[in-house]
């Protein structure tokens, strides 16, 4: 298939004339949602991306949405042009920067809520945000109606939440994660890390080694609160302030687990001076 440089659309119509296109010539079409302020781990997903379709629609969407209103929409980092010249290298088909205008119309009223899965974790300390990304998601699978659709484990709890909301509203559209990229010192990228000052970048890796020794731990016979509790003195004497948790849990549910059985998850977010970051390893 022929590949035409990128193409940049600001609105769903023009953009959905373009993949009718695609579709004719029989291209499977991949979409990636992103917030721009685009990272190699971004890039690891249009390289996913275009390993498994023809054709690959990248969106760049701060979505006002999924932010509360004392956490960081106006300061988030945005940079289409650097943006848009990373994902014409990464071989991108096409680039949906929609407006804010366009996505939430006035008298928008529809949210999608997924119960249950988005009680806990970051959903307990960001009241709407997985309301928020549902229902943006779900806009964007309409609006793209791609065959597949990629999302990071590195935000693992919205990966499992975008999965239950397409199952649970039947749409057409198969979801796969990608695994967490990471600096070579354990960090996983973020755009949120170019808020870290030098201190707070030292102290960053201490994040993902916890996680980490929590699951070998736990992949060791080891006692989950022990581990949990060690964990959370580390972060601590690191700097970490507040941690707002760290927990281990059923990779599929989100349940708590204590003794591990079923595939499960470490998860933590934690404050590092004003940032937060977030991370999670696999156990086992
Ligand atoms: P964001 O722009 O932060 O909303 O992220 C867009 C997508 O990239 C989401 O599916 C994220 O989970 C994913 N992503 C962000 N950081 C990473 C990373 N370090 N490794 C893999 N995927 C990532």
């Amino acid at each position: 298939m022929s590949h035409a440089p990128l193409a940049r659309f600001t609105a769903a119509a023009p953009l959905r004339a373009e993949l009718a296109g695609w579709r004719r010539s029989g291209a499977r079409v991949v979409l990636v949602p992103t917030m721009g302020a685009l990272h190699a781990g971004h890039l690891a997903l249009m390289e996913r991306a275009k390993a498994l379709g023809d054709r690959v629609v990248a969106s760049i969407f701060v979505n006002p949405t999924q932010f509360g209103p004392n956490e960081d929409f106006s300061r988030y980092p945005r940079d289409t042009e650097a943006d848009l010249a990373l994902l014409a290298g990464a071989g991108v088909d096409a680039a949906y920067l929609p407006e804010v205008a366009g996505m939430y119309p006035e008298h928008f009223s529809t949210r999608i809520e997924v119960e249950g899965l988005t009680e806990g974790l970051c959903g307990a300390y960001r009241p709407g945000h997985f309301s928020g990304v549902a229902t943006v998601v779900t806009k964007l699978l309409n609006q793209v109606q791609p065959d597949l659709a990629l999302f990071g484990e590195k935000d693992f709890q919205q990966l499992l939440v975008i999965r239950r909301a397409v199952r649970d509203l039947d749409l057409p559209v198969e979801i796969q994660g990608v695994p967490t990229l990471r600096e070579a010192d354990g960090l996983a990228l973020s755009s949120r890390n170019r808020y870290l000052d030098a201190d707070a970048r030292a102290r960053a890796p201490r994040l993902h080694a916890v996680l980490a020794r929590i699951a070998e731990g736990l992949s060791a016979g080891g006692d989950a609160a022990r581990l949990l509790e060690e964990g959370r003195a580390t972060l601590a004497a690191a700097g970490f302030d507040p941690v707002q948790y760290l927990d281990v849990r059923d990779a599929e549910t989100l349940a708590p687990v204590e003794r591990v059985a079923r595939p499960a998850r470490v998860l933590a977010a934690a404050y590092l001076g004003r940032t937060r970051l977030i991370d999670n390893v696999a156990v086992g």
